[in-house]
């Protein structure tokens, strides 16, 4: 039996980049996966692509900084997938700025992505798993939640608050004694759309020194991390094998953080 196999797992943020490879991995691995994103069209053709290689992979429009939302969004999970045991909050947007040039705008859409929604998510799924058998939240931070970037003020805030988030509400839950367990993710650098989009806002030198830099300086390993390399960790903390961990954070960066 695969590892996986009888788990129903919400991924947002799914129509691309990590949050795709999550849902094809834990598909891979015999769950039952609904992949939504802001982006109706890719995040459709995206579950169409995993369906024809014989997956079990939906697909659903949303918001995910939408309060209500979230509550139509599990309950159509539920509908389709017949259960919710794993929520993967993936979605995430990323600009560059340091505290004295990031904008309001700027730092309130962040917020509200990378933070607001976390807890909007993890409290849906709180509210749903408490009473149907417990199940495993996911909630994806970065290396920047756990060291500083003079030039990610606002990425950097808000991951830093998932990163805490995770620990209060896992705590909670296990007070609670509700057999749910919540946990952080840590990637560090992957070339995803995000990451490239971030630097297509530098100039084209200063982009390409800072990709070099982060990949060859920053990175012991000197090399970018690949989509299925934080996919696998993902996979781990929505099965089983990962039972005694709640309120822990998972870093897997080339060893950037760890100098
Ligand atoms: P990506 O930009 O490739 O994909 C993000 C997806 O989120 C997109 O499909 C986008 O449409 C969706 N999205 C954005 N706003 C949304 C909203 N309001 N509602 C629903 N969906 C929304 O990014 P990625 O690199 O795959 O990042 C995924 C997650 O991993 C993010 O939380 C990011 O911060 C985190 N992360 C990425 C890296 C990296 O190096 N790529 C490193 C650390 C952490």
């Amino acid at each position: 039996m695969a590892r996986l196999t009888g788990k129903c797992a919400l991924i947002t943020g799914g129509a691309r980049g990590l949050g795709l490879a999550h849902g094809k991995r834990l598909a891979e691995y015999g769950a039952k996966v609904m992949l939504t994103d802001l982006d109706a069209a890719a995040v459709t053709a995206a579950a169409a692509e995993l369906k024809k290689a014989g997956l079990d992979v939906h697909a659903l429009r949303q918001d995910v900084t939408d309060e209500a939302g979230w509550d139509a969004t599990l309950q159509a999970t539920v509908a389709a997938l017949g259960g919710l045991n794993v929520l993967v909050n993936n979605a995430g947007i990323a600009f560059f700025g340091d505290v004295e040039t990031c904008s309001y705008d700027n730092w309130r859409k962040t917020q509200a992505v990378n933070l607001d929604a976390v807890f909007l998510g993890t409290r849906a799924a709180v509210r749903h798993m408490k009473d149907h058998g417990g199940g495993s939240i996911i909630n994806i931070s970065s290396i920047e939640g756990i060291i500083g970037d003079p030039n990610l003020a606002a990425y950097n805030a808000s991951k830093g608050g998932v990163r805490l988030l995770t620990k209060s509400a896992a705590l909670h839950c296990a007070r609670q004694h509700y057999g749910i367990r919540v946990n952080s993710v840590h990637p560090g650098y992957v070339l995803t759309d995000m990451v490239k989009g971030a630097l297509a806002t530098l100039p084209a030198d200063a982009a390409a020194a800072a990709a070099e830099d982060l990949k060859t300086n920053k990175t012991p390993m000197g090399r970018f991390g690949t989509a299925h390399e934080i996919a696998e960790l993902v996979a781990f903390l929505a099965s089983d094998e990962s039972s005694y961990s709640t309120g822990s954070e998972f870093v897997a960066d080339g060893g950037y953080s760890a100098q």
